[in-house]
């Protein structure tokens, strides 16, 4: 997570990503005690299963977003992950990858990794330049296949037996287990990505999240981008050497890369009063907390939607999961 400095927009940022990593736990943990009742039988659950669940399933929404667009319809399953899916992605088409750097609960924990390493160490690694470039390519190719088998290859039958089966019922349930029960390969891969995280910055984010690579693009239509005005600028370069994705923000007039997450940290680093915002072009001066402001409002509206018009809870009762579950180990491949 982003550390605490007397920088008005990495402490906002810290203090946003804390608040939604806890969110985001207590969603894990009341999921799981969902679970939990269904897999011992009791009769009801203590807690009832929390929607939000669904935001670990984008490969899935994504499926459910073709098959809105093909049939007009919402699949009732998990609809809560096309919910999230489509609020992330309007997060991006207007406030750049806003998600990646305010919210995402991954993002946090590979900042705080790296912060940690940091501390350790007293130093962070930086990959070579044209390596950095090669291995930046790699998410862009993981979205190019899931594009490719989703959104291209897969017809309109087979999106719906998707969506009817049990795998996709219980991929919540897998999603858990994913965590609470690894096997030896799962926590060697992640061991290794915990460590590349520890010496290198935002090292999932950067190279190989496909999700990441999707709102990158998104965000490159977003009015709010960085905009330096080069009136003001000493050309003291602060602002590239603080920029965790590597940016030239010191020579653009505007940062339009899909790569700028709109972390703010630039921003912070300027010494020159109003030389560096994050802006639509035709609002000079924002105000202070405006950009934060507008990713949390963004997010809490995109869910509220979703409340609004019925597409948040799930079709599938506690009776469902019930009879689902000991399905789990035929359908967990
Ligand atoms: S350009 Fe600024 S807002 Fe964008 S990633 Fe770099 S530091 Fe963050
Ligand atoms: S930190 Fe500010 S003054 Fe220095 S180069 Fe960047 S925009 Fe210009």
């Amino acid at each position: 997570m982003g550390t605490f400095t007397s920088k008005p927009a990495g402490t906002m940022r810290s203090v946003v990503q804390c608040c939604f990593l806890v969110w985001v736990i207590g969603i894990g943990i009341r999921f799981g005690m969902y679970v939990n009742a269904a897999e011992s039988g009791a009769a009801a659950p203590l807690v009832a299963r929390p929607p939000g669940v669904e935001g670990f399933l984008p490969i899935g929404a994504l499926t459910s977003l073709k098959y809105w667009l093909l049939t007009g319809q919402i699949h009732p399953v998990h609809p809560a992950a096309l919910v999230i899916f489509l609020t992330i992605l309007l997060m991006s088409l207007l406030a750049k990858k806003s998600f990646c750097s305010w919210l995402c609960p991954v993002g946090t924990l590979s900042e705080g990794a790296h912060t940690l390493g940091r501390r350790l160490s007293g130093r962070s690694l930086r990959i070579w330049p044209w390596f950095d470039v090669l291995l930046r390519a790699i998410k862009y190719l993981l979205l190019l296949l899931f594009v490719k088998l989703i959104v291209l290859d897969m017809p309109a039958a087979a999106l719906g037996s998707f969506l009817d089966a049990p795998y996709w019922a219980v991929s919540d349930v897998k999603m858990l287990h994913f965590f609470t029960r690894m096997s030896v390969a799962t926590m060697a891969v992640l061991a290794i990505l915990t460590l590349l995280s520890l010496v290198y910055r935002m090292f999932w984010c950067r190279y190989l999240c496909p999700y990441g690579a999707l709102l990158g693009l998104a965000s490159m239509l977003s009015p709010f981008k960085i905009r330096r005005d080069p009136t003001g600028c000493t050309g003291c370069r602060r602002c590239s050497a603080a920029c965790p994705s590597r940016l030239e923000v010191h020579a653009c007039a505007t940062v339009s890369s899909a790569e700028c997450t709109g972390c703010l940290t630039c921003v912070d680093s300027c010494p020159e009063a109003h030389v560096l915002a994050m802006r639509p072009a035709f609002w000079k001066q924002p105000p202070a907390g405006g950009f934060p402001t507008l990713v949390v409002l963004l997010f809490m509206a995109g869910i509220a939607a979703g409340m609004a018009s019925g597409h948040w809870r799930s079709s599938l009762s506690y009776a469902d999961y019930q009879r689902l579950m000991p399905l789990l180990p035929y359908v967990s491949h």
